[in-house]
């Protein structure tokens, strides 16, 4: 059989086309960056941990009514996902501070916010990904009001379950990044969420020690890279059986 068409390499993702229209094949790289591609690095058995992470959580957000890309899982490095037409913009829901929160406003990490906030940053080559309020992005077009009122809302839901799932093992969900979509279906407009959900974009850190298990760990260099990503997992109750040696999982699948 043909190899699949491959339609988009990102820095830890590769889309080839799915095998019936409207569906896509998402693969999970090792591949990490930082810095906005400065820093390069390879996290062994994270494109293996990370497909069975996102698995995991969209489908118990889909249990709870969370439209999503996600359909079924392929194999160690592949899943399934319905093909969306992306938003071109991160969406970040923050409960504690850190990161570019924490330098920006002068806060000290791990301070818990009065409530949790959401910032909009647009994705688009070159630019470093400018932070933009909701002005920027109904002005020039890149969500409408509605497609905006349905990401905050779904974006809440998504954090205050998520975190709750969370701190049932033990660990505390500091912030999150979350991509949209738009899904046509009978005529009508669906905002999907895509894209992954993975210790690659969310911050999560042992509820009572305070230890990073997520890519801080290799932004920072703090050593111990894949151990947080393997512990998230195994907290998760979704650690592949064999454990580490099984990490490397098959190649694309043909
Ligand atoms: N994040 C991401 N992709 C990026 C930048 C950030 O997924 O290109 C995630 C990051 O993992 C964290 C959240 O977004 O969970 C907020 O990140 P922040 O704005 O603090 O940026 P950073 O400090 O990572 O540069």
């Amino acid at each position: 059989m043909a190899r699949r068409r491959q339609l988009y390499e990102g820095k830890a993702k590769v889309l080839f086309e799915g095998p019936e229209p409207g569906t896509l094949v998402q693969y999970f790289k090792d591949d990490a960056t930082s810095g906005n591609g400065t820093k390069k690095g390879v996290i062994t058995g994270k494109g293996v941990l990370n497909n069975r992470i996102s698995e995991y959580l969209m489908t118990r957000l889909g249990e709870i009514g969370v439209p999503t890309h996600f359909i079924r899982r392929l194999n160690m490095r592949e899943q399934l996902i319905r093909e969306v037409e992306m938003i071109p913009l991160e969406v970040v829901v923050r409960n504690v501070a850190a990161g570019s929160l924490s330098q920006r406003l002068g806060l000290q990490e791990g301070t818990r916010l009065p409530r949790s906030i959401i910032e909009y940053y647009y994705k688009s080559e070159g630019l470093n990904r400018p932070m933009v309020s909701e002005e920027h992005i109904t002005c020039f077009g890149w969500a409408a009001t509605q497609d905006l009122d349905d990401m905050v809302a779904l974006t809440l839901r998504i954090n205050d379950f998520l975190s709750g799932l969370f701190l049932g093992t033990g660990i505390a969900l500091i912030d999150l990044k979350l991509e949209f979509g738009r899904l046509y279906e009978n005529d009508e407009l669906r905002i999907v969420l895509a894209d992954e959900i993975s210790p690659d974009n969310c911050r999560l850190w042992d509820a009572r020690t305070g230890e990073k298990m997520d890519k801080d760990r290799f932004r920072r260099d703090l050593g111990k890279v894949e151990e947080g990503y393997q512990e998230v997992a195994r907290r998760l109750g979704i650690l592949p059986e064999a454990g580490v040696r099984d990490m490397k999982g098959p190649e694309v699948m043909q």
